[in-house]
């Protein structure tokens, strides 16, 4: 089959690599039908989250079934399914309780520490060996465990575009709010307009924001942002977006404030310098942001990947201001039914954020114009097929 194949930083192509086989009674093997590059998937490219050997990228994918382990139960040969991004066992601890992320079965290297280099995580697809090693979707074929538990069949009458990003961005960004427990009528600010910034932008809405507020420095990011989600625009290279923030919210700040940027922000000169003294991979000044854009008794919650410690963490600030903070990734296993509700039922349109759809075949080139955000692209949905 065709794969990305990912080699060191820099280096992802597509190439001819052996079919995946059932390993296991609870795996299926899914031919896939598309599949999208995620911003955290940049992090493996650039050498943020560290890869040895050769890996198959891919965690956001979806498809038709293959062939079925003859410990399946829920899915047969033909079945059209999304599959969420952790690899859950669907029955330890965790899984039993809502947070498949932390599944303990899934990934050789798991921990309760989440050390920078071992004890992570449950595992996730394509997410380097860290996070269990799995073959990822960007593929023609994906090896796909824990069956049972994670892939979702979905409705014939919806396009894969229209139900692609509920493997990842859109429970992602759905977290990101519902961590948050709105009442109703809150103001929601969220840093980052990229995918998952976008898509946190719908769920709040969904659940009641009062007004939600897109930060970021790109005006195109911004557009979409408007466009298709009717929300206040901040370009923080050209405002200050904090106390435009204050502005808008009679001096407070906002009730809710989302990092859905991460590690990879863009960096002033003054933080290159620290990071570098520090030998701190990335930044943190989005979250530094959030924490100052916040009200008092206000609730930040970061879905943007962070990977390392970092010093000066503004510890005061958040206890001073009694700021309520949720992280992580997003169990996606938890939302990802109801969520595939709200498509069926047209509450949400998830596919009006996709500005790219490319042959797996120029899957180089597809990383490329996404890292270096050219042509205007927000989202990439690539398309596997012989
Ligand atoms: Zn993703
Ligand atoms: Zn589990």
């Amino acid at each position: 089959m065709k794969a990305a194949v990912f080699h060191k930083p820099g280096d992802i192509q597509s190439e001819s690599i052996a079919d995946p086989v059932i390993e296991q009674p609870g795996d299926i093997i899914l031919r896939v039908t598309s599949t999208a590059i995620c911003g955290s998937d940049l992090h493996i490219l650039n050498g943020f989250v560290p890869q040895a050997k050769d890996m198959v990228m891919g965690h956001e994918f979806m498809g038709i079934v293959e062939d079925v382990g003859n410990g399946v139960s829920k899915l047969r040969v033909g079945d059209r399914v999304v599959v969420p991004f952790p690899i859950a066992c669907g029955h330890c601890f965790f899984c039993s309780n809502g947070m498949s992320t932390n599944c303990e079965h899934s990934n050789p290297k798991y921990g309760p520490e989440g050390n920078i280099l071992d004890n992570k995580g449950g595992a996730l697809f394509g997410y380097t060996d860290l996070y269990g090693g799995y073959a990822g979707g960007q593929a023609e074929f994906v090896r796909v465990p824990f069956a049972d538990f994670g892939p979702r069949k979905v409705s014939d009458q919806l396009t894969d575009e229209q139900c692609l990003f509920l493997t990842d961005i859109f429970p992602t960004g759905w977290s990101a709010i519902d961590w948050a427990m709105l009442k109703g009528g809150e103001t929601v600010a969220i840093f980052g307009s990229g995918p998952v910034g976008l898509m946190a932008q719908k769920a709040a809405w969904l659940k009641g924001a009062g007004r939600v507020i897109a930060i970021d420095i790109l005006d195109y990011r911004l557009a979409m942002a408007k466009k298709a989600n009717n929300v206040d625009i901040i370009n923080a290279h050209k405002q200050d977006a904090i106390e435009m923030i204050r502005q808008m919210t009679h001096g407070r700040g906002a009730d809710v404030c989302v990092d859905a940027v991460g590690m990879e922000a863009d960096r002033s000169f003054l933080d290159k310098v620290k990071a570098t003294i520090h030998v701190e991979k990335g930044s943190m000044s989005v979250l530094e942001d959030c924490i100052k854009a916040v009200r008092r008794g206000g609730t930040v919650t970061v879905v943007g990947v962070y990977g390392t410690p970092f010093d000066n963490f503004p510890l005061h600030r958040v206890f001073d201001k009694g700021i309520m903070m949720r992280f992580g990734q997003a169990p996606v296993h938890k939302y990802i039914d109801e969520l595939i509700g709200l498509v069926e039922n047209g509450k949400v349109v998830l596919n009006d954020i996709l500005t790219h759809t490319m042959p797996l075949s120029e899957v180089s080139k597809a990383y490329d114009i996404f890292k270096k955000k050219e042509d205007n692209c927000v989202k990439v949905i690539l398309k596997p097929g012989r």
